[in-house]
């Protein structure tokens, strides 16, 4: 409505509001980054600021084996720490419920990434939202878009019990029939599995489990707008300035930091969501309820496709990951055995590659594992698939292809990859194990043996193929 009345009002009157809004927005800006000298000197007297996390919330936030504070909650953590000039150390707990109970008892006075609850508001400052991620109505792919829960009555939703979200939609849409899980992944595994009709979920968490665990038929079908979590930083104590010297570190961030955070863990692109409101408004009120309905269904089936495509893609080396690997392994070894056809693995993995991190350094050892993946994508026929298993493990599927051919496509991959230096200025080598297929042997048998004989060529000195017994 507010673009429509813009749109409507004589250009002269906009003059003085621009001019405002330009003005004020400046002054805004300016005063954002820039701390009082009170605020100065207490993140000096604070010294070192102790701040607890879930230790296991993933992509949010989790710690990782070395005790780091990793996911999309840490990263912004660390910038609006970084903007408001404070120093920040990791308080370790054994969970979450440590984490609330370490903010109460003084152990450390931040917790991380969090929505505020009146609960929480009796002992507990927030700052302002960090990050806003939409809950989303999530269905089998078959299903139509999801524009109004309250025409879907009688429809099954699975939500894990006990959770605000549950009682929320109780109260918005009793006509949905609600079925109660143990946990949010169960309630994604029971739509998956037609046991109900759809559940509702944070569009980050939901990007990453479908990816995570395969659940290829579920979609994105619709996004409720009033179910948004605010994520936000919260202090401890009553220390109000701590929270003022936050704000200005939050204040700072931009759609693009956050985006860039995102993309770093789940690889998805979020639709701007400001835009799909903006364009709902319009279109309710020009272009008539169809064309919204058009809009929604185009962008939420692009952003669908995206996910599926996303979800069967590995991030560093765009080949695909190993759970299209293991499903597409399935299909070739069914259809290879009713057909009485052969079919060969190649599994091969990088030579001493962790020394190349530790010589040349982390990037360094990505910029080889591109560098391999295109070699082999550009190496391996059309029939054939490569992939990344995960680290510096990589597979290519052969249809149609014995184990003499299998081993002249691994060895030459191999020998290509002994001239190349990736700028290291020492050549990298790698390994190969190739397997064929037995009769009645199942694709996790088959990857096993390719396993053995890459195992096989490690121990007779690397930089070689070796074949498991026919
Ligand atoms: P081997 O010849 O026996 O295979 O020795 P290796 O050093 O290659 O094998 P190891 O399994 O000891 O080390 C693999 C290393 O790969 C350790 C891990 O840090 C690194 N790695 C795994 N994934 C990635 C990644 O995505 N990027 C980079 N740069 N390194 C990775
Ligand atoms: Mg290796
Ligand atoms: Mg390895």
């Amino acid at each position: 409505m507010g673009a429509l009345a813009l749109f409507l009002t004589p250009w002269r009157r906009l003059v003085p509001i621009f001019l405002f809004t330009l003005l004020g927005a400046t002054a805004v800006q300016a005063d954002q980054g820039r701390a009082t000298a009170f605020e100065r000197a207490h993140a000096e007297h604070l010294g070192v600021v102790r701040f607890c996390v879930d230790p296991d919330w993933q992509p949010f936030e989790w710690v990782d084996g070395e005790g780091r504070h990793r996911g999309i909650g840490a990263d912004l953590l660390a910038l609006v720490a970084r903007r408001a000039g404070l120093t920040l150390v990791l308080q370790p707990t054994k969970d979450w419920d440590d984490s609330l109970a370490a903010a109460a008892d003084g152990r450390c006075r931040l917790l991380s990434f969090l929505n505020r609850t009146p609960d929480r508001e009796s002992w507990l400052l927030f700052t302002e939202p960090v990050f806003s991620d939409p809950n989303v109505v999530i269905t089998r792919e078959e299903h139509a878009a999801v524009t109004d829960l309250h025409a879907l009555a009688g429809q099954t939703m699975a939500l894990p019990r006990g959770t605000s979200i549950e009682e929320k939609v109780r109260r918005d849409y009793p006509e949905i029939a609600i079925v109660l899980t143990a946990t949010e992944d169960e309630a994604m595994q029971m739509v998956s599995e037609r046991r109900a009709d759809m559940t509702l979920r944070s569009l980050i968490v939901a990007a990453y489990t479908i990816k995570k665990q395969g659940l290829f038929n579920l979609k994105i079908a619709g996004r409720l707008p009033d179910y948004t979590n605010q994520l936000r930083i919260a202090v401890s104590g009553g220390d109000h300035v701590l929270r003022d010297i936050l704000d200005r570190g939050v204040a700072t961030l931009t759609e693009e930091d956050r985006d860039g955070i995102v993309n770093r863990y789940v690889s998805i692109r979020v639709e701007q969501s400001s835009e799909i409101g903006f364009m709902l408004r319009i279109g309710a009120a020009a272009l008539g309820a169809l064309l919204v309905a058009g809009v929604v269904i185009w962008r939420m089936s692009r952003l669908n496709r995206e996910l599926a495509r996303l979800s069967r893609t590995d991030a560093l080396t765009g080949l695909v990951n190993r759970k299209a690997i293991d499903a597409r392994l399935e299909t070739e070894v069914a259809r290879a055995l009713r057909q009485k056809r052969k079919l060969a693995v190649v599994m091969m993995d990088i030579d001493h590659f962790k020394a190349v991190n530790d010589d040349f350094g982390h990037p360094a050892g990505d910029r080889v594992l591109t560098g391999f993946g295109r070699l082999i994508a550009a190496s391996v026929r059309r029939a054939d698939l490569a992939g990344r298993m995960g680290g510096e493990e990589f597979v290519v599927i052969c249809p149609d292809t014995g184990v003499d051919e299998a081993v002249g496509a691994a060895e030459r991959i191999r020998k290509h990859m002994e001239g190349m230096e990736f700028g290291l200025g020492r050549p990298v080598t790698v390994s190969a194990g190739v397997a064929v297929l037995r009769r009645g042997e199942s694709a996790q048998a088959l990857l096993a043996r390719a396993d053995v004989a890459l195992y096989g060529a490690k121990h007779a000195g690397r930089n070689r193929t070796k074949a498991d017994p026919v």
